[in-house]
Order: C-alpha cells, then sequence, then structure tokens
C-alpha cells in the first residue's frame, strides 16, 4: 500500500485583522469594505516559504526517523532564490541524509498537488520508498487591493511512502492549460490578475469540476464515494457552485480556511488537505484538487493507522497560537512595502563568506553542535575542545543536532539601540535540557512575554538579508513555546495537599475544585448536614465533589467527619495523611447559621454556631498545623464574615464565632511564622444556602462562589506572602479590612493616672483615628502605649504598612546619589508623577553634586512621566525600566539618552 503517512502544518502566528487594511485604506478604495471580516495570517518579518516549510516539515516528522526519507520536494511560487535549490537548504535545516533527491517545484498554484502526484508516483514506481513533500507560500500583493484581504501565508507538508500509511493513494488525474487566470513576470514583485468574472467562470468552475469528473471517471466512483472534497477557491459563492456542479453536498466541502488564514497559494490545497485529514476517521475518502494552469485532482482513503500518530501542532494548534494585530503600518514594514530609516548601524556588511557557510553548513542551517562521547557533555557549537572542565576531552565529540531539544531562557534583553525590524531587539542566552548553552535572537514574542526560565523552541528563521547581493542569511532562533508563559505565570499548586471543610456544597466545593484543577490533592471533608446542622449527616455531599474532581482528571477523596469535635478533626487530618502523606493547606470553611436575635439566643443555639466555626476550626487546624510545623510549610485560611466583622442583627452567635476566628488568626500567624505557615482570613459574599434568604436576590443572582475562589486559592499559594490579614471577597471585588489602631495621646504620668475628666476633655484627640496603623502583636501595641508617636504618622516599632511614598523617593534621592558617576554630567531630570501620591520634582545633576526640588524646572534635560504606583514599582525594582519604557507606563521626553544615566546616578533600591 502508498500512500500519505503523516502530515504537518505551519500558520504563522500573526494574523492581520481584515478590518485594520480597510481602517488605513478605506478612503482609497472604499470597495475592500466588502471582505473586511476576520483576519489573514502573515509572516513575522524574519519569515518567508523556506521557514514556513521548515516549520511544517518538523511538525510533519515529529516522532519519525529522518533518515528514512530518500526524497524532498519544495512547492513554492514564493521561493527566496531563484538559482539555489530552495528545497536543498530545507533538507539542511531538517539535518536530512546527504544521498537524498531534493526538488522545487514552482511556477504555478498547483505545484502542491504536482509535488504530491509526482512523489505518489515515485513511490508507487519502486525506486524512492519515502518522500517529503512541502509547499509554502508568502505572496505578496499591492495594498488596499482585494488579493491582500484574500490570501495568506502558510505551510503544509506531507510524508509519502510505503509503510505505515495513513490515507491510502487511490489514484490521481491532472489536466493542463495555459490558462492565465493572472502572471507575475520573472523580476515582478506582485502578481498581475485578469478580470475576476472571467476568472470565476472559466477557471475555477470550469477546470477543477473537470479534473475531479475526470479522476472518477477514471477510477470508476461516484462522488458518494467521496466523504471530504478538497478544492481550492478564494471567490466564496464560487466556491459553493463547484460543489453544485459535482453534485457534492455542503457536509462533504472542506471549508476553504478564509476564516483560518486565507488562500495560501501553492500550499493551500495541501493545508487544506491536512485540516481535513485532522478531522478523518478511518475509512474516510478524501479527493483533493489543486488548481492553476490546469488542476491536479488525487484520491485517499484513510486507514486505521491515523490513530496511532503521535501529537502534532497541524493547523489546529497554529490556529491555537494565533495573534491577531490591527498595526497596518507594522504589515507594511514586515512585507518591505515602506522604507523606514534604518540607521546607520544597519549598513553593517552583511556579506555571508560562501565558504564559511559550506564549511559549517550543519552548524548554521542544522543547529548542530557537539556531544563529549567521554563525559557526555553537550554543547554549541561543536569544538575540538570538550567544554566540561572536569573532561577537556580532545576530538571526542559527535553531531549533536540542538533544533528539537527543549530550551528555557536564562537570560535575555531588550536592545532598543540594536538594528531591528521590530524593536527592542530581543536577544539572550537559552539553555537546553540535558546540557548546552545557545546565545540566541528570541522571535515570535512580545519583549514582556520574556522572563527567565519561560521555556522556548527553536525555529529556523531569517536573520539578515544581504540587499545587495540578494541573498538570505538563515539561522535559528528561540521562540517562547505556545502557552509557555501563561503556564509559568499561573498559580500552581502540584504536589500540595489541601484540606477543604464543608467542601461539599457553596464555596468550599468550588474551592475544592479550583484547588484541583491547578494540581492540588484534596481531602474534600462534609458531613452533609442540614443548614443549621441539625440532624444526621449524609456522605453525599462529599462523594459528589470528590466525583467532579475525578472526571475532570483531579485527585480527592472524601471525608465525613464533624469539625466539631476533637476527634473529627483528627480524622479529617489522618484522611490526608493516609491518602496522600500530608497537609499542605487547610481551609477552615465549614459552616452553618441559627440566627436569632439576642434575647432569643437561647445556649444550644450559641454552642452549636460556635462548636461547628470556632472550635471547629480549632479541631481540624491543631493537627495540621503540627504536619505543617514538620514540613516546614503551610497555608491556613480561616472564614469570617461581615457579621462578624461589623456585625449583623439576629447574627450575635455566628458574629462572636467569625470574629473570634480573628483572634485564632492573629496568634496562629506568630506561632506559625518561623514554619513558612501563613494564616489568613476570607470574608466571602456569595449565593449559597446560608445566604440564599439573607440577601436581597438581585444580589443572590450575581454572586457566585467562582468570584471568592480567586482569592482564597491565592491565599492557599506559595506565592502568597501574606499573613494575618483579612480579605473581603466577592462579586469581582476585593479589599482588606483590618484593625486600626489611633494614634491616641499621652496622659498623666507615672506616678499619676489620668483622670476621667482628662479623658473628657480630650476626647476628640482620643476618638481620633487619624494616622491610625496596624499593629503587628500584643508587644508592639504595649510598646505602642508607652511611646506613642509624636505625631501619629512616624512608624512605630512592629507597625504595619510602612509603604514606600513617592515623597519619601525624592526625599531619599540624594543620599542615594553615586557621585563617582556623575562626573561631567550636567542634566536636570524632570519628573511628572501622576496620581493621587504624585507631583512634580526635578533633579539636577552638576559638577558632582545632586539637588532635588519639588515643582518644574525651566528647562529640564528630559522629562519623565508615569503613575505614581508604577514609579514606586520602578525605583523598588519591581519594574523592569525597559519594560516600563516599551509598554508606555513610562513616558520619556527630550534627551532619551540621559535618561539611561538616571539608573547610574542613583541607587535606590
Ligand atoms: P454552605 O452551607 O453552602 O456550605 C457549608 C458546608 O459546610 C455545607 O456543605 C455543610 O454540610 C458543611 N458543614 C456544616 N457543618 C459541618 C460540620 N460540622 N462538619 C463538616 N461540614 C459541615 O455555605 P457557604 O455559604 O458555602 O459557606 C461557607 C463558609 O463561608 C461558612 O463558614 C460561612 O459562614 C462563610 N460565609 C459565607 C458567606 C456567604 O456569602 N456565602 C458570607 C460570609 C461567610
Amino acid at each position: 500500500m502508498i500512500g500519505i503517512t503523516s502530515y504537518g502544518a505551519y500558520i504563522p502566528r500573526l494574523r492581520l485583522d481584515r478590518m485594520s487594511i480597510f481602517q488605513a485604506m478605506g478612503w482609497f478604495a472604499p470597495a475592500i469594505m466588502m471582505v473586511a471580516q476576520g483576519h489573514r495570517s502573515m509572516c513575522n518579518w524574519d519569515e518567508d516559504s523556506i521557514t514556513m516549510a521548515v516549520a511544517a516539515s518538523r511538525d510533519c516528522l515529529c516522532g519519525r526517523d529522518k533518515k528514512e526519507l530518500d526524497g524532498l520536494f519544495l512547492a513554492s511560487t514564493t521561493l527566496p532564490f531563484a538559482d539555489r535549490q530552495n528545497a536543498g537548504i530545507v533538507s539542511t535545516a531538517l539535518n536530512l541524509k546527504e544521498n537524498i533527491l531534493t526538488s522545487d517545484f514552482t511556477s504555478s498554484q498547483k505545484a502542491g498537488t504536482s509535488a504530491l502526484v509526482t512523489a505518489l508516483e515515485a513511490v508507487r514506481g519502486g525506486g524512492m520508498k519515502n518522500i517529503l513533500v512541502t509547499a509554502a507560500d508568502r505572496r505578496e500583493t499591492k495594498t488596499a487591493y482585494f488579493y491582500e484581504m484574500w490570501f495568506g501565508d502558510g505551510a503544509a507538508s506531507v510524508a509519502v511512502g510505503d509503510k505505515d500509511v495513513i490515507a491510502e493513494f487511490k489514484g490521481s488525474y491532472s489536466v493542463s492549460y495555459d490558462f492565465v487566470d493572472h502572471h507575475r513576470g520573472a523580476l515582478k514583485k506582485y502578481d498581475y490578475v485578469w478580470e475576476e468574472r472571467w476568472v470565476r467562470d472559466e477557471g475555477y468552475s470550469k477546470i477543477i469540476p473537470e479534473a475531479v469528473n475526470g479522476l472518477m471517471k477514471k477510477l470508476g466512483i461516484t462522488i458518494d464515494q467521496v466523504d471530504k472534497l478538497v478544492y481550492p477557491c478564494f471567490f466564496k459563492a464560487e466556491h459553493s457552485n463547484i460543489a453544485k456542479k459535482l453534485n457534492a453536498s455542503p457536509d462533504k466541502v472542506v471549508n476553504t480556511m478564509h476564516e483560518t488564514c486565507g488562500d495560501t497559494g501553492a500550499a493551500h490545497s495541501m493545508l487544506m488537505l491536512v485540516s481535513a485529514l485532522e478531522n478523518a476517521k478511518p475509512k474516510d475518502r478524501i479527493l483533493v484538487a489543486g488548481f492553476g494552469q490546469g488542476c491536479d485532482a488525487l484520491y485517499f482513503e484513510v486507514t486505521e493507522n491515523i490513530t496511532k500518530l503521535s501529537k502534532r501542532n497541524g493547523v489546529k494548534g497554529s490556529d491555537k497560537n494565533k495573534k491577531v494585530i490591527d498595526n497596518y503600518m507594522k504589515w507594511l514594514k514586515f512585507r518591505d512595502i515602506i522604507q523606514t530609516e534604518m540607521g546607520i548601524r544597519a549598513e553593517a556588511p552583511t556579506q555571508t563568506a560562501m565558504t564559511a557557510l559550506w564549511r559549517k553548513r550543519k552548524m548554521l542551517l542544522g543547529m548542530v553542535g557537539g556531544k563529549c562521547e567521554k563525559c557526555g557533555t553537550a554543547q554549541f557549537p561543536k569544538m575540538d575542545i570538550c567544554v566540561n572542565p572536569a573532561c577537556g576531552a580532545v576530538k571526542s565529540q559527535t553531531d549533536y543536532e540542538f533544533a528539537g531539544v527543549p530550551a528555557k531562557v536564562k537570560t535575555f534583553t531588550g536592545d532598543l539601540l540594536a538594528v531591528s525590524v521590530d524593536p527592542p531587539h530581543k536577544y539572550g542566552m537559552v539553555q537546553f535540557e540535558g546540557g548546552g548553552r545557545f546565545m540566541a535572537d528570541f522571535t515570535d514574542c512580545e519583549f514582556e512575554e520574556l522572563k527567565v526560565g519561560l521555556p522556548v523552541q527553536l525555529v529556523f528563521r531569517r536573520r539578515v538579508e544581504d540587499k545587495e547581493r540578494g541573498f538570505i542569511n538563515y539561522f535559528w532562533k528561540a521562540m517562547p513555546v505556545p502557552g509557555a508563559a501563561e503556564e509559568m505565570g499561573k498559580v500552581r499548586f502540584d504536589g500540595r495537599v489541601a484540606v477543604i471543610t464543608g467542601a461539599g456544597a457553596g464555596l468550599g466545593r468550588v474551592y475544592a475544585l479550583e484547588l484541583a484543577k491547578r494540581g492540588a490533592k484534596i481531602v474534600v471533608n462534609d458531613l452533609g448536614g442540614s443548614r443549621d446542622g441539625s440532624g444526621a449527616g449524609s456522605s453525599s455531599a462529599a462523594d459528589r465533589v470528590v466525583d467532579e474532581i475525578k472526571a475532570a482528571g483531579g485527585e480527592a477523596v472524601a471525608n465525613y467527619d464533624n469539625v466539631a469535635t476533637p476527634e473529627g478533626g483528627e480524622r479529617i487530618v489522618k484522611t490526608a495523611l493516609d491518602a496522600f502523606g500530608k497537609v499542605d493547606i487547610l481551609i477552615n470553611n465549614a459552616g452553618i447559621l441559627r440566627d436569632k436575635s439576642f434575647l432569643k439566643m437561647e445556649p444550644e443555639n450559641w454552642k452549636s454556631v460556635m462548636d461547628v466555626h470556632l472550635t471547629g476550626a480549632y479541631n481540624v487546624t491543631r493537627p495540621a498545623f503540627k504536619v505543617m510545623r514538620e514540613n516546614g510549610f503551610g497555608r491556613i485560611v480561616m472564614t469570617t464574615s461581615a457579621a462578624g466583622l461589623y456585625g449583623n442583627f439576629g447574627q450575635t452567635n455566628y458574629s462572636a464565632a467569625k470574629m473570634a476566628l480573628v483572634g485564632l488568626m492573629n496568634t496562629l500567624k506568630l506561632e506559625g511564622k518561623k514554619y513558612e505557615i501563613k494564616v489568613n482570613t476570607i470574608a466571602p459574599l456569595a449565593a449559597s444556602r446560608l445566604t440564599e434568604d439573607v440577601m436581597p436576590p438581585e444580589i443572590f443572582e450575581k454572586s457566585k462562589p467562582e468570584f471568592v475562589a480567586p482569592m482564597v486559592v491565592y491565599l492557599c499559594s506559595e506565592e502568597c506572602r501574606e499573613s494575618g490579614s483579612i480579605f473581603n471577597s466577592g462579586m469581582g471585588y476585593c479589599n482588606r479590612a483590618a484593625i486600626l489602631t489611633g494614634p491616641g495621646i499621652k496622659l498623666g504620668d507615672a506616678g499619676k493616672p489620668p483622670t476621667p475628666e482628662q479623658i473628657s476633655e480630650n476626647w476628640s484627640r482620643i476618638n481620633s483615628m487619624e494616622g491610625a496603623k496596624e499593629i503587628e502583636d500584643a508587644n508592639s501595641a504595649i510598646f505602642a502605649l508607652i511611646a506613642p508617636p509624636d505625631t501619629g504618622k512616624k512608624e512605630a516599632g512592629g507597625q504595619k504598612g510602612a509603604e514606600t511614598d513617592v515623597k519619601g523617593i525624592f526625599g531619599k534621592m540624594p543620599e542615594a546619589f553615586n557621585a563617582s558617576a556623575a562626573k561631567d554630567v550636567d542634566a536636570v531630570f524632570q519628573y511628572v508623577i501622576s496620581g493621587s501620591g504624585g507631583g512634580s520634582w526635578f533633579v539636577t545633576v552638576k559638577d558632582s553634586k545632586c539637588n532635588v526640588t519639588e515643582g518644574t524646572a525651566g528647562k529640564p534635560t528630559c522629562t519623565l512621566k508615569i503613575s505614581d504606583g508604577d514609579f514606586v514599582e520602578l525605583i523598588t525594582g519591581k519594574l523592569n525600566p525597559m519594560q516600563a519604557f516599551t509598554s508606555g507606563k513610562l513616558k520619556i521626553e527630550g534627551d532619551i539618552m540621559k535618561s539611561q544615566l538616571i539608573g547610574k546616578l542613583f541607587k535606590l533600591n
């Protein structure tokens, strides 16, 4: 059996919003509005047909032995070289063996299908066993043109052979006509296109049916024996008409991918075929046609092997990774349609020494380094002496392909001075898994996405173009692994064990689901009792949540104990230890309500609420705290309530219990501090059975536990450095509540207590909360009484909230001045800080001295504009200056170069 053995696809990450074309050029060509919907794919500035063909081929070859290939055919009408075999560059980049047939197929939109027919017939002939066919196109169009909207960039690859066939080749039929719907002269950049009506009526709608009918006749099949019909045609209505002419029902016709990327020229039929294969099941019969000066039609039947194919990116993966942009000027620049001043640095010689390229071809095009046979150290580039100082073996290295090895960012920079088509020029060191480092350019990412530790993969791209000699230099660059940046920034709980009490319903259930989704193993505790805690419990509530977690791929066990007894608490923690070996996170969430006005509040109601909320938290926390202390890690969340923090009629029992939990936290945070145990308290507001009759109906509808869970999840995370704080959370709002102490006043002296009269006289100062502070612990509170601050504004020992403010930073600037770096500097830096904590200050540096003045300077050397919050982050090292500048948070007017001295002149953090 011969046929397709593998497939792969590549559509560039960038997509241009078609409306942005209209927005920029609609004034000139209003008619393009008709087709200005969706987006088209566009190459990054460093991509072309060769780089896309390499990417699609790598996707196609994943999990395969490249040595099996006997041939590589590259089809495209936009090959970068008219005379230097382009397929040879792809083959070297892929590190294919040298005794291989390579060939370019070009000059027609059907070049892709023609290459595919040729490869299949070569395998059928028996002279070759495995051939890789790849097709890619990056067609240029003039601006403000329908074709600018319709075309897209992309590539597809299929391997054909006689083993492990996923789609059996049944036969092909071709027609060839010199039908000139469009043409591109040998030295022309753009196509010349004849009238659309004629192209449609005489071209697509006659020639495609002719070839398809010819094939069906040749093979003795009817359209009923076709499950997926693939043919290109960017005229939407005509595409449907062709199906009608062929009597094919619309559900068989494979989508033209106009919404995904646009028409990718010589690659398009193959790209649509790959898209059809991605969705195919065994026994599906696919008929594919390629159009251009005639038509090729091929017929395949999908086999069981398709189910065994390893995971690949394909069309779906490319689409998932897309980034839609609406910057039409960027498009024009990347396509080299507008000329920008690149500066004299761009004039540096770019000539490539063909001798060096030949000698180092494996290293430069194939990303082949070395691996020491003695010590196993991998290095790039390959050298005569092993880099491992403990080894130092000579001529011990064998070829080692780095292109497919996973890597991470070790260092990075964004250089605004270096020449770049897409500044800042992003480059840095990447570290390969298993050893080896490489100084790489970063591509297909924004500067803000780069982070140390970010997983990257290597991609083959254009590096420099030698326009004078018409030569393109290719090399490997590093690109963030799609989705890795978001994954990296995610709060995760892999390996952590969480106990959540009362997790069978309401808030606890959502906490459990969210923590499990992020990797935590969960003990779902719930007694399954009634709202007021009366009656016998039931295991169904906890079991249901455990089932939900497991169904979503998480790990969880149920526990049905009552938190209100010490034995129950012990057993809940034991459940975690037995199932998962530890407890890292505890959320004391179980709760009941027994509301009554105070005089009707009998001891029974008082006690049962105290037992579940306060004593329950004690019962579970105590054994959990022991484990956390031993392990040196813990996150505990108590659950209070607005009723406790602020009071609520009819809830004296509940308010008292809920506020008592704040007291429990206040001391536990001190006892847990040494052991990395953080204790915080949540005051949730969410719709649940506890609140359905106390909340107004419209608020009840709007508030879901999902709006509270993010805050609780964060408080449970390693990232959380907070301890001893209370947070209100609900309906998307989060804020902190705290117990504040006013500055007060000292009355009387050591031998003489103050009198009630003095208290009365000084009531307004005693009662004043102006300058109130949080106090860390009871000792600090006593200290504050013994030595109250003069104005209430100074920080006392142990007080929280010593925030850095803008004014304070300017006050400290003279101390932070580095006079030795200021030699010969004569500059005035004007700061305009927006926001409530902002203002204007200018810093004068002259004769190795510095002067900071509030206000506006007459003639500043440069003016820096930034918000108060961002300024504090910048100075405290939390915001990178380059990032602040490129993201627009920091705006610099005047002499930008001088502003770069600031970092050297002042060492503030
Ligand atoms: P809920 O009734 O939906 O959930 C509470 C769960 O705790 C129930 O599944 C219940 O079976 C379980 N439970 C009760 N007593 C138990 C016990 N002794 N042992 C084990 N499990 C027991 O209520 P919810 O609104 O999700 O409340 C969760 C927590 O949040 C409670 O502590 C509540 O006081 C607090 N709270 C909720 C709100 C809100 O707006 N929902 C506001 C403030 C505070």
